[in-house]
Parts: C-alpha cells; sequence; structure tokens
C-alpha cells in the first residue's frame, strides 16, 4: 500500500495538554533577535528561508537581475519583532515573541497570514513573507507579501488566553498595519475568530476598520466563500493539472496531508468533483482506506472531538486502517496534497512519492532537494504559490468588499475565484512550457518580474 519511509525524519508536533501552565510554559523566552534555523525535518538540508531564496535565485538567474536588484528583491522591507507577554495565574507571566514581517510593498499593501505555533521565528515568517510576494503578484493581485506569527503553543492555551495573546500582538504592531498598509489573515492555528478579535483591538486603537483584516467572520463583514478558498482554489489547480496531464477523476486517488483549514477542504471539495480521498494525515496520526475516505464524515468526527488516530474505530467509518504518518507520503495514489507545514517533502522521502501530481496547498512543503528528485521522476508539481492562491484571492474580494461597502455572493465568489487561477495557471503553464522549466520556476520568474516592474514604475530606490 505505501512504500517505507525513514520515520526518523518526520515531523512531529504539538502533543498531549499539560495539567498547568507552569508545565507548559516552564522556562522564559528564549526566541532568538536574529534569524535562527532547523524548524523542521526538511530545515536538516534547508531552513524556510534557504529554500524560497534558492527558488527565488534559480528564476532572477535566468532572469539575468543584478546583484544589486536582487538584493532589494530577495530582502524584507521591514521586520518587526516584539514582545508579548501574557499572566498565566499563578504560574506568572510569560513572554512570547510576535514577529511581522513585511517583504515586499511595490505591488500594493502588505498582505499575508498571522501564524500560531510554538517553533515559529524570524526565519520562518521571513520566507513566508516572500512567498506572499511572489503569491500575489504571480495571481495579479494588487498587494505586496507579509507575514506574521507567535511563537505560542495554542493546543496548550485556552481561548482567553489566546485572545489576550492576540490582543497584545496587534497593540504591538498596529502602527505597521491598515487597509492601506498591511492587512493580515489566518494561516496555522489562527480562524475567524482570531481574526475578529485583531479587528476589534485595531479598531480601539483606530477606529472602526473591516478593511484591516481578511478572513473575518462573515457576520462582521467577511466574505462568503473566504474559508473554503484555499482549499476550492488547490482544486481549481487540480483541475487544470489533470487537464494537462489528461488524468479523469474518477481514476484519481487522493492523498492529504494536514487535514486542517485548507486540507479538510481540499479533500471535500476534490472528492466532490469525483475523485477518492484514499489517505489523510494530520498531528495525531494518518489513516488509509483503498475504497475511499468520506470527507465530511471524517471532518464530524474531529469535530465532535475524536482523533484521527482513533477514526478506523469510528461508527461509519468502513475500510478504514491507520497508518503511520510518515507513509502519507508513499501512498499510492494520482494526486498527493501537502496541506500542514513546510519541509514535509525533503530528500529521505521524495522518491517514495507515487502520485503524478503534488499538489502544494501547504506553504513551503518542498525543499529543493525533494523538488529535483520529484522533477527527475516525471512528477508534476503544482508550486504553493500558485496552488495554495485560493485564499488571498479572495481576501483581495474580501478587502475590495469591505472598502466599497458591498457584498457578493458565494457563486461570485468561486465563479471569480475560479476564473482567476485558471487564468494564472495557463499563464504559468504557457511560460513553462514556453521556456522548458517548471512550474514553479516559470511562476517565480512570472513574480519576481511583476514586482520589478512596479517597483521601477514607482520609482522605488534600488530598482532603477
Ligand atoms: P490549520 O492549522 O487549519 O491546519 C494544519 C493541519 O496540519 C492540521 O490538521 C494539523 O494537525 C496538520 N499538521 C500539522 N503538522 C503535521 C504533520 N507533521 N503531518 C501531518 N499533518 C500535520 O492550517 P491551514 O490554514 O490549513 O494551513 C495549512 C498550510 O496551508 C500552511 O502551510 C499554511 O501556510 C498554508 N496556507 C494556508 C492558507 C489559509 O487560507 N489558511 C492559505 C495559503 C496557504
Amino acid at each position: 500500500m505505501a512504500r517505507r519511509v525513514d520515520a526518523s525524519t518526520e515531523v512531529v508536533l504539538g502533543g498531549e495538554r499539560s495539567d498547568t501552565a507552569v508545565g507548559r510554559l516552564g522556562h522564559p523566552d528564549k526566541s532568538p533577535r536574529v534569524a535562527n534555523r532547523a524548524l523542521h525535518a526538511g530545515a536538516a538540508e534547508s531552513s524556510s528561508f534557504d529554500t524560497v531564496s534558492r527558488y527565488f535565485d534559480v528564476a532572477a538567474d535566468r532572469l539575468g537581475i543584478s546583484d544589486g536588484l536582487r538584493s532589494v528583491v530577495r530582502t524584507a522591507e521591514r521586520e518587526v519583532q516584539v514582545q508579548v507577554p501574557i499572566k498565566f495565574g499563578d504560574a506568572g507571566t510569560h513572554v512570547f515573541s510576535g514577529y511581522r514581517v513585511q517583504h515586499n510593498g511595490a505591488r500594493g499593501p502588505y498582505k499575508g497570514g498571522i501564524r500560531y505555533h510554538e517553533r515559529i521565528n524570524l526565519d520562518e515568517v521571513r520566507a513566508l513573507a516572500a512567498l506572499m510576494s511572489w503569491k500575489t503578484a504571480i495571481v495579479d493581485v494588487p498587494f505586496g507579501g507579509a507575514k506574521g506569527g507567535v511563537n505560542c503553543p495554542v493546543r496548550d492555551l485556552d481561548e482567553a488566553e489566546l485572545e489576550s495573546i492576540t490582543r497584545g500582538f496587534v497593540d504591538k504592531i498596529s502602527h505597521v498595519l491598515g487597509p492601506t498598509r498591511d492587512i493580515p489573515a489566518p494561516d496555522v492555528n489562527t480562524n475567524a475568530r482570531v481574526m475578529a478579535w485583531l479587528m476589534d483591538e485595531y479598531g480601539k486603537l483606530h477606529g472602526d476598520t473591516p478593511a484591516v483584516v481578511t478572513g473575518k467572520p462573515v457576520s462582521l463583514g467577511g466574505s462568503v466563500g473566504r474559508e473554503a478558498a484555499t482549499g476550492r482554489g488547490v482544486v481549481y489547480a487540480y483541475r487544470e493539472a489533470a487537464r494537462s496531464l489528461g488524468l479523469h477523476p474518477d481514476v484519481t486517488r487522493v492523498a492529504v496531508q494536514g487535514f486542517g483549514n485548507v486540507g479538510s477542504w481540499a479533500a471535500r471539495l476534490i472528492t466532490q468533483f469525483g475523485c477518492r480521498l484514499v489517505a489523510v494525515s494530520n498531528s495525531s496520526g494518518a489513516v488509509h482506506s483503498d475504497a475511499g475516505i468520506d470527507p465530511d464524515h471524517l471532518s464530524r468526527h474531529l469535530a465532535d472531538g475524536g482523533r484521527l488516530l482513533d477514526y478506523p474505530d469510528a461508527a461509519g467509518a468502513v475500510g478504514v486502517e491507520a497508518i503511520a504518518p510518515a507513509e502519507l507520503i508513499a501512498v499510492d495514489c494520482e494526486v498527493l496534497i501537502p496541506a500542514a507545514l513546510g519541509g514535509t517533502i525533503h530528500s529521505a522521502n521524495a522518491g517514495c512519492v507515487r502520485a503524478r501530481i503534488v499538489i502544494e496547498g501547504a506553504n513551503n512543503p518542498t525543499t529543493p532537494a525533494a523538488d529535483q528528485i520529484l522533477s527527475d521522476s516525471g512528477v508534476l508539481v503544482v508550486p504553493d504559490v500558485l496552488a495554495n492562491a485560493g485564499g488571498v484571492i479572495v481576501s483581495y474580494f474580501e478587502w475590495a468588499q469591505n472598502l466599497q461597502h458591498f457584498s457578493w455572493d458565494e457563486r461570485e465568489v468561486n465563479d471569480r475565484l475560479g476564473k482567476r487561477i485558471r487564468r494564472a495557471y495557463r499563464t504559468v503553464e504557457e511560460r513553462a512550457s514556453a521556456r522548458h522549466v517548471s512550474l514553479r520556476v516559470a511562476a517565480y520568474e512570472l513574480g519576481i518580474e511583476r514586482i520589478i516592474e512596479a517597483g521601477r514604475l514607482r520609482g522605488h530606490r534600488g530598482y532603477t
């Protein structure tokens, strides 16, 4: 069923909830004040920023960009690191580190998600901010790129603590945010609820401003279709890739790594389109079924507090068996959707991939070494900067609706999303085919060219 994978390289996150705040936090914050490395399995061969820089360099070399301009475009325009102190009752005060990196604003206000994860650091946020710059340019939305995060252990925090962290973080960075400056959105471990607190805190300081954040609850000015947008965009990208390979949904088996916002929506929508979901993993485990897994049934199991590990025993989960999480990558399938964290496809497991298409729902899931292995094996990789752009496209729609005090219906949002993903995919595909390069190289070339053109037209220092 699945090829063996070296389990020692698997990423293991989170863990059981600890009993006390002291037990869960233990020591004062030791976050570095400079970029640090080694976050995940792929980090052993390439840190997140090294990965993004490597992909950037390949495209920049091909475009013949001078060293000076390369430095300007590659590095972040602004990096903010702040302390976020939280009082934990008897356990005392703990200081978390919060980051906001504004990578490039040549094409418009900075745009990018906020991630809560105990191992987030400046290097990771820098990399994710740069990816956002390329992504917004590739799908041609009028934004630059940014990213933010707080290094807090979400699973060990209750709702009041999360709210306190969010408000504390916003208080420290609100001066660099704003609907014409920098517009956050949800990412790993943040959601519409967190965005509502963010909007509210920003509003207390600057007056009510719904357009300062996207991915809000619909009742507070969020857009219908935003929650599913990244997963839906992944499925639109699958349709384009399947078209070019002549792959029919009836014979398409799909494995999804990560069953959060992106993974669960991609799983639900791709099965609606006729494909069969044969494997799913999350941070608690992985399951497999040749006969197919019902993503709605699985979502209900998880929403009711069940763990993925226990899903094979759930009523109605017929033919589902547990597998080692590391084996998900190697499951026999046509489409693999990494939708968890960065660096999960690396040199030690890329050779085990059996899928014909890898659609990068996650940001930065494939290290450069793994990318080369996949390419040599003839696997079509739809890169993150294209495949998971559905979220930022609908965020753009949400922002535009907020600015006009107007709202569209879900059909209009989804149709517009589909048009934009198709257009971007075909533009990238044509370029890749004309220049005999991968979709990733073509996408990076396109994004970098558009950013440089915008910087030049504005007369930004360093571009001319
Ligand atoms: P999420 O927090 O909703 O879900 C993350 C999922 O990954 C969870 O199911 C978690 O259990 C799982 N996971 C964590 N570590 C894992 C591991 N080692 N193996 C398997 N599963 C693991 O986050 P999300 O919003 O769905 O984001 C997922 C990825 O997609 C991230 O890389 C994020 O940057 C990217 N992304 C998200 C959006 C968005 O709109 N939310 C947009 C673009 C890109």
